[in-house]
């Protein structure tokens, strides 16, 4: 085995085989939980270029990354995002990577799905907090409703398997759990339910709207059987087949349960900052290591990289000031 071939396996022995970009961090929405109303976003200077992006996510590759996911701010407001996916794309045809993938609100859906399929992405994960219109924009603070289920649907007709993502908010979605497992569900499409995480200063009480999702499942045991499965995507959500619907459901605890000891993920942000874990701080700069070093240069700062990741995290849900003071739209969702 060649130097540059060896796995990226950090301090705790775990292997990193699942890389998170995101691709920019802007966004068309501003979810009251994501950003703040007056988002300052960055000059398109520091944002890394499609070239950059390429030899950095080549780089993850050759050191063993399986599956990487596309995520922001909003993936589909990045011009030329297709040019990015389709280049990428070539390592699925050569079996480098196993999966390629994307998260995205479902605004740029309807124009987007079948070029996604087509470039060989199978699933994606869509953002959908509420199916009322009102709340809906209410949440995103601009989105529209209808907009989103067009795309969802033309995603669904395009042959891509559709993951619903659903942050559960006290006082805002709780009622609304039920109606949305049983319309996901209905659809064939996999919800997966997420605490709200401490991440970035938002013009809102994080604390008072937090949900712990211990509860939510014992509450949704009133009307569903929640059948353990062992389905498992390297991910941290934990999975119940709902035997009403037949429908999986999964759980995202970050805040009331630690998934950490088996995390097998980084996440690179659009500035080449490459996060070791959601939930802290630290990083290395991989921009600077790219232009300074070049990408033979990469691969030592990979393996400092490694060193830094910390065993896990620890979110308090009390506690109304962020964790890390970056939103999730810089470090990707
Ligand atoms: N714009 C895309 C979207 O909304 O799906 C991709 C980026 S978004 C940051 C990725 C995911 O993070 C979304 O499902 C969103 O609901 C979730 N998210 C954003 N801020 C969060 C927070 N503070 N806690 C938990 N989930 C959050
Ligand atoms: Fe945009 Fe996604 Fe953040 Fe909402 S959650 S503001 S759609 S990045």
């Amino acid at each position: 085995m060649t130097k540059t071939a060896l796995p990226l396996v950090d301090g705790f022995g775990r292997q990193v085989t699942y890389l998170r970009v995101s691709v920019t961090d802007r966004c068309d929405f501003r979810c009251t939980y994501c950003m703040s109303e007056n988002m300052k976003f960055l000059p398109k200077k520091d944002v890394l270029s499609f070239e950059e992006l390429n030899v950095l996510i080549d780089a993850f590759v050759v050191r063993g990354v399986k599956k990487l996911r596309l995520t922001g701010g909003e993936p589909l407001v990045r011009r030329g995002i297709m040019d990015l996916i389709t280049r990428i794309s070539r390592h699925l045809g050569s079996g480098a990577l196993n999966e390629l993938t994307l998260t995205t609100n479902g605004s740029q859906l309807a124009k987007f799905a079948g070029r996604l399929k087509q470039a060989g992405i199978n699933r994606i994960n869509v953002s959908l907090d509420t199916l009322n219109a009102d709340k809906f924009t209410d949440i995103t603070r601009r989105g529209k409703l209808e907009q989103v289920l067009d795309g969802i649907k033309a995603a669904d007709d395009a042959g891509l398997a559709v993951k619903l993502n659903m942050v559960a908010m006290k006082g805002f979605n709780d009622a609304e759990i039920v109606p949305m497992v049983e319309w996901a569900h209905q659809r064939g499409y996999d919800l997966t339910l997420i605490e709200e995480m401490p991440l970035g200063e938002v013009s809102r009480d994080r604390a008072g709207a937090f949900l712990p999702l211990r509860q939510v499942r014992d509450q949704l045991a009133e009307t569903f059987t929640l059948e353990k499965i062992a389905h498992a995507t390297g991910g941290p959500a934990r999975y119940v087949r709902v035997r009403e619907t037949g429908g999986r459901l999964g759980f995202i605890t970050p805040m009331s349960h630690n998934f950490c000891e088996s995390c097998n993920r980084v996440r690179l942000t659009c500035t080449g900052q490459l996060y070791l874990c959601l939930g802290r701080e630290g990083c290395v700069d991989l921009r600077a290591a790219l232009r300074d070093k070049g990408a033979r240069g990469l691969d030592a700062v990979l393996d400092e990289a490694m060193i830094l990741k910390p065993k896990g995290h620890d979110f308090d849900p009390l506690r109304q000031a962020p964790a890390v003071a970056r939103h999730m739209s810089m470090t990707g969702g």
